[in-house]
């Protein structure tokens, strides 16, 4: 039963508002582009990964997906933590492809795909940290503390896993398992943790406290690639021929290709949300669209259906996130 769904992580499509809102040939597009298909590639394993855990169905289980607690002064994440009267699992989602060498000497990963060598941090490193955090947020909120148990999932079916200098993998690096092995390692923790370790009262505090205490801020991600907010296009463009457009009597027209639109501004103040902050007033929407009117402005923003707050001058209209 999942108890915390997983959404399309907003910093996926914050990546891709910063990708269009860049002027072309920004020197960072190239490294944007790259954590960008990075985040989708991992995005996709862990919707692997729930498909397994869908086979979960006793009541037993309680799931938390994407989970981002607070451990002053900064916040952990956790991909998938699975919730049992018996025992904890957190699970490190990891969506490589190619061949992966673990070497436990150097506590590093290497995958090779297509010749290529790449080097990652040692998984197993980071899902014990987890496992020090999780314990350690526990004991911050006066919670009981269940045996807590980590696995490394590998979501993608045809990667290899390799072991540097021996025939298989040792432990604890036989905690990294494929997706489809899941189901298999749960039950074997099922038959080591027998006993009840958290009644229900306290799975709903537990439950309680997770939920409440999962971080939704937002996290600016023109500060993460150090950007300026001028280095963001103003402006409307055609989404034909990418000229700027013209708003006339209440439609955005482009000059160059003639093609028009009544919501070309749309996409362009969802992408204001997504890299500037969550509100926004007239003023700062002239800026950014690069129109005159406030009146204008004004029409745009009621047609929109936002929050407000403040009245007349000092409006400010608020996008929700997830
Ligand atoms: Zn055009």
């Amino acid at each position: 039963m999942f108890a915390k769904d997983r959404v399309k992580p907003v910093k996926i499509d914050q990546n891709e508002a910063l990708l269009r809102g860049l002027v072309d040939n920004h020197p960072k597009i190239p490294l944007i582009e790259q954590d960008f298909k990075k985040r989708k590639a991992g995005f996709n394993g862990e919707k692997a990964v729930d498909y397994q855990l869908s086979f979960l169905t006793d009541k037993k289980y309680m799931i938390f997906n994407d989970l981002k607690l607070p451990l002053t002064p900064h916040h952990f994440q956790i991909d998938s933590l699975l919730f049992t009267p018996y025992y904890t699992l957190i699970l490190e989602i990891k969506n490589i492809s190619g061949t992966l060498t673990i070497d436990s000497e150097f506590n590093q990963l290497t995958k090779n795909y297509n010749g290529i060598e790449t080097g990652f941090l040692d998984p197993i490193m980071q899902a014990q940290r987890q496992k020090l955090f999780l314990q350690r947020f526990f004991y911050d909120y006066n919670l009981v503390i269940p045996p807590i148990e980590y696995l490394v999932v590998i979501s993608n079916p045809n990667t290899i896993l390799k072991m540097a200098n021996r025939q298989t993998l040792q432990p604890p690096y036989d905690k990294i398992i494929h997706a489809q092995n899941l189901i298999r390692e749960i039950s074997k923790l099922n038959s080591i943790y027998p006993e009840e370790k958290v009644n229900k009262r306290e799975l709903r505090k537990i439950k309680k406290v997770l939920l409440n205490k999962h971080d939704t801020n937002f996290t600016s991600i023109l500060n993460t690639y150090g950007i300026n907010e001028e280095e963001l296009q103003r402006g409307v463009y055609c989404e034909i021929c990418s000229e700027k457009m013209e708003r006339v009597y209440g439609t955005w027209s482009c000059s160059s290709c003639k093609f028009s639109s009544k919501r070309a501004h749309e996409q362009k103040i969802e992408d204001y949300f997504l890299l500037i902050k969550p509100f926004i007033t007239n003023k700062e929407l002239r800026k950014f669209l690069d129109l005159e009117s406030r009146k204008t402005a004004e029409k745009i923003l009621n047609s929109l259906n936002l929050k407000t707050t403040g009245s007349t001058k000092a409006t400010i209209y608020h996008k929700e996130f997830h």
